[in-house]
This record gives C-alpha cells, structure tokens and sequence, in this order.
C-alpha cells in the first residue's frame, strides 16, 4: 500500500468526523505489519473530555481486531496538524520501531518522519519489564 492510498483513505475518513464543536475534520488511515487497513475519524464529545481523534480511533480499531503492530500512519487535516501528545502516547504502545508516521494537508505537502523523530524518549511497554 503506497503513501497515495492511505492520503486518499485518510481524506475519506476526514469527511465522517462528528465535530460539531471544533469543525475540524481529522483523518487517519493506518496500516498494520500485515498489510490491513485501518482508518479513523475525530469523533467529539459535548464533554470535551470524551472526545477521542481520528488517530486513536484508527489504532484502537486495529488492536480490537488484534492487529497490534503499527507499521504506518497518514493524518490528514486541511491544515497540516500533527498528532496530538496523547495520540503519540497511545501510538507508543503499538508503534513498530520503524513505524512510519505521514502528516499531510489539502495542499498535498507531506512530512514523513519516524515515530521516534516525532515523539523521541517515549514510554513504551518495554519501561514496565521488570
Ligand atoms: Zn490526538
């Protein structure tokens, strides 16, 4: 699955987001190490605090499913937003060590970068082998 696909998936997910709040429409399109496809879109809360983003919706869709191991992730917003600090945390507990991460906006710029470049010293499940 090339970078194009998971944009366009991304896009796709972006349109279903419910964000009567913030109108920002969030997308997220994930593929796991053994090839599936998984996407997301921010869903918000009249409590603020309920609201999850597109990010974690896509990863926690994966890991129900019992794909576990994060391969590569497109987050799409007509702006260009990066993952929030909360989503990288969540994407620490799935990230593949070479897990891929693709922050992309209507323009069609993209910033590619490892997980570790976005979110350096992470806490990961490996902190708490004791
Ligand atoms: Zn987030």
């Amino acid at each position: 699955m090339n970078n194009k696909q998971l944009r366009d998936a991304a896009i796709e997910a972006s349109k279903n987001a419910y964000s009567p709040y913030s109108k920002a429409q969030v997308g997220c399109a994930l593929l796991t190490s053994d090839g599936s496809l998984f996407a997301g879109c921010n869903i918000e809360n009249a409590s603020y605090g309920g609201t999850i983003c597109a990010e974690r919706v896509a990863i926690m869709k994966a890991v129900s499913d019992k794909k576990m191991k994060l391969k590569k992730l497109y987050v799409y917003t007509k702006e260009g937003w990066p993952p929030c600090g909360l989503c990288r945390q969540v994407m620490s507990e799935f990230a593949d060590s070479n897990l891929e991460v693709i922050i992309g906006d209507e323009s069609g710029k993209e910033t590619v970068m490892k997980f570790a470049d976005l979110m350096p010293l992470s806490f990961t499940p490996d902190h708490l082998k004791i």
